[in-house]
């Protein structure tokens, strides 16, 4: 792709910015958004930043139809020493491009992109919230704008950049959650779209998690689709387990969303010399670990997150409930040094952070 002049419009007006103690996920945005078009013959194109503003789609804008999109999150800190950093944000857009080639949709220049993003974080830099554990989240997204009801890969594309500031995760420290085995429903299956980061299988979830936030779980460990048998992933989060000293989390299989999180943390633990497998698991050896008293730790993995502890698994009207309830020794190292190099307070050993200046 070649080099492209991005356009910036800037917003005459400012939004008020919330309070941080206000700040709820996902619910506020910042004054400003990227957005580039695609159509099929001229390639992307016409980059810009604009402020935020509604779409304009054609009711039968193909998106509305057959759900080709894909999406990325991911976050910028405010050091104390007023740097903005990154966490691995190639990473996202590498990985958007995997998800693009699934869903049919041309894929992106990784690094236009994150020069886009660079300098829509600096229009926008201050929105990036300061107070301890808040951040900036990031949306990149692309959806088919083509107003037709066929079913094909769309001919007309826009890839946006949203950007949103978010409290801490947890208010109080990290928490472990309730998760009840799913042994119904299934969120994807080998060759589906569980790899892919788009938003059909965000909706294929729903239900589950619906039904078992009404039996008082926070979400579901997700088990393969075929045999019913092998962890996957709990909500919408990779799955690790601290099972008698060692660490095991699903091997990528095609239905595994590929975390960066969860890429990252088999790095940090192979560089602390902690024992770590990606390995097939299934809920049968989870059980028997328990029974067995080596069941230690247990904890999801993801960018909003970043750890969460699983305190209780509920699997075949039994509860398995892990190190009494409370958030595990390693889990607890994984989330202070992850955050801690993710906001600059600690230093960055694998070389993970993009300074927005660099
Ligand atoms: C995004 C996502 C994850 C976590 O990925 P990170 O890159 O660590 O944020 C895990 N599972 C699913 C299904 C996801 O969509």
């Amino acid at each position: 792709m070649k080099e492209q002049e991005l356009a910036i419009t800037l917003s005459t007006t400012k939004k008020e910015k919330p309070q941080a103690d206000q700040l709820q996920f996902g619910k506020n945005f910042t004054d400003h958004m990227f957005i580039m078009d695609y159509m099929q013959g001229k390639g992307w194109h016409d980059p810009r930043i604009v402020p935020y503003q509604p779409l304009t789609l054609e009711p039968s804008a193909m998106i509305f139809h057959y759900g080709q999109s894909v999406f990325e999150g991911l976050k910028a800190y405010l050091t104390e020493e007023e740097e903005v950093l990154l966490f691995r944000p190639e990473k996202n857009f590498e990985r958007l491009n995997r998800s693009n080639e699934r869903l049919c949709i041309p894929e992106i220049d990784v690094e236009f992109a994150l020069k886009a993003l660079k300098e829509l974080i600096r229009v926008d830099r201050d929105w990036i919230p300061r107070e301890e554990g808040t951040s900036l989240y990031i949306r990149p997204f692309i959806i088919a704008t083509e107003p037709y009801l066929g079913v094909s890969p769309a001919d007309r594309y826009k890839f946006i950049i949203i950007m949103s500031p978010v409290g801490s995760y947890y208010k109080e420290g990290i928490k472990p959650v309730k998760i009840a085995v799913e042994t119904d429903f299934a969120r994807t299956v080998r060759g589906g779209t569980g790899e892919a980061k788009t938003g059909g299988n965000y909706a294929a979830s729903l239900k589950a998690q619906e039904i078992s936030e009404k039996s008082g779980y926070s979400q579901v460990l997700w088990l393969d689709g075929v045999e019913k048998k092998y962890i996957e992933e709990v909500g919408s989060m990779n799955v690790f387990f601290k099972i008698n000293g060692e660490v095991v989390t699903p091997a990528l299989n095609g239905s595994i969303l590929q975390g960066i999180t969860r890429a990252s943390i088999i790095e940090l633990l192979q560089y602390w010399n902690v024992p770590v497998t990606e390995r097939r698991i299934s809920m049968q050896e989870v059980y028997d670990a328990y029974k067995a008293g080596q069941l230690e730790e247990a904890f999801g993995t993801g960018t909003a997150a970043v750890i969460s502890p699983i305190g209780e698994f509920y699997w075949k009207e039994e509860k398995m409930v892990i190190n009494n309830g409370e958030t595990g020794e390693l889990s607890q190292k994984l989330y202070d040094t992850l955050t801690g190099i993710q906001n600059g307070k600690i230093a960055d050993p694998l070389n993970w952070i993009t300074k927005l200046e660099d």
